[in-house]
């Protein structure tokens, strides 16, 4: 914070507060200038069918290629985003960029035409007046079929103003999209809480997966989170899952889908869209099924 106080003004405004709204200003300036100069993008990261492992959708993650220090990832700059409101113009770039590809796959990339992108919302994003018209502005621009689209959202949202909270969230879902809770396990949501929210998914954190294979008591509770997902009908997603024994763990507790380093990493554009062409399964094509959320 001194630092960025700044030169001989420091001494005479010695003030924590003085020191904060000044870097405040300045990190709030230099995401702008960042996004201006067009600096951010996104990766897409695959998302799984279990157990089959095929390619149903992508979690858009957006980066910073930074003109000094490089690509940098979401932890480096999303709570500065946070903190300055700038996650609000960033969020909707975000949304924009990802529904704009996405859309660009489906009608380009034979068989990707149910591929379906998932948007990580923040807490002050979800809670900016202008959230349903802005989703509902991209959502037509783009062109993309609203139920392709997945918006996450954290247990921590939830449970503040829950009641504009729920508001927002049939608002959301009235224009088609659906709605995951990222992160589960993490907040404190409690049981009786989640049947009042409308949502569709259930993002199993990877806290709990990274010792499923090994911790007999891990496994329990991601069997448990699997189970409250069926009872409640709602999908379930595995994030982070780097192992064989993870994958066949989870696809034997029924968890629907999964996420992680087993089946692909996060990557740009381009590499997204050639395992797209390969794979000649993406998108649901469950025969008979019907729609993946019926
Ligand atoms: P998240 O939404 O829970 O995203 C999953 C994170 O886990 C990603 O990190 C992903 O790269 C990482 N991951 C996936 N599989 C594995 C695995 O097998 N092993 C390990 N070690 N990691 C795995 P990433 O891209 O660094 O993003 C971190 C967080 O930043 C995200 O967590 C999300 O909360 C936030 N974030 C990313 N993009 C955005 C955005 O556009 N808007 C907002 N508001 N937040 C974002
Ligand atoms: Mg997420
Ligand atoms: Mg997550
Ligand atoms: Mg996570």
């Amino acid at each position: 914070a001194a630092k960025t106080a700044g030169r001989d003004r420091a001494v005479v405004f010695d003030d924590a507060m003085y020191a904060d709204a000044v870097q405040d200003a300045e990190a709030r300036a230099q995401l702008e200038r960042a996004l201006a100069a067009g600096e951010f993008l996104v990766h897409y990261q695959p998302i799984v069918d279990l157990p089959s492992g095929r390619l149903i959708g992508v979690e858009a993650l957006v980066r910073w290629q930074h003109p000094e220090r490089g690509l940098l990832g979401p932890d480096t700059f999303i709570p500065l985003a946070e903190e300055t409101g700038l996650i609000v113009p960033l969020g909707h770039w975000v949304l924009a960029e990802s529904c704009r590809q996405v859309a660009a796959w489906h009608r380009e990339v034979p068989d990707a035409g149910r591929l379906r992108v998932s948007i990580n919302l923040s807490a002050r994003q979800f809670q900016h007046a202008g959230l349903v018209g802005d989703v509902a502005a991209v959502l037509r621009e783009s062109g993309i079929d609203p139920g392709r689209v997945v918006l996450e959202i954290t247990e921590s949202l939830l449970m503040r103003d829950t009641d504009a909270t729920i508001s927002t969230l049939h608002e959301l879902r009235a224009l088609g999209v659906h709605i995951a809770i990222d992160d589960f396990g993490t907040g404190y949501s409690s049981l009786s809480y989640l049947r009042r929210f409308p949502i569709d998914i259930l993002k199993i954190d990877k806290a709990f997966i990274d010792r499923i294979a090994t911790d007999p008591d891990d496994a329990t509770l991601a069997e448990a989170v699997v189970q409250l997902g069926r009872a409640l009908r709602l999908q379930t997603v595995a994030e982070g899952i780097e192992s064989l024994d993870q994958h066949s763990l989870l696809s034997a507790l029924g968890c629907t889908y999964g996420q992680g380093y087993l089946f692909a990493r996060p990557a740009g554009p381009a590499h997204i869209e050639a395992l797209l062409r390969q794979s000649r399964n993406s998108g649901d094509h469950r025969d008979g099924t019907g729609d993946w959320w019926g």
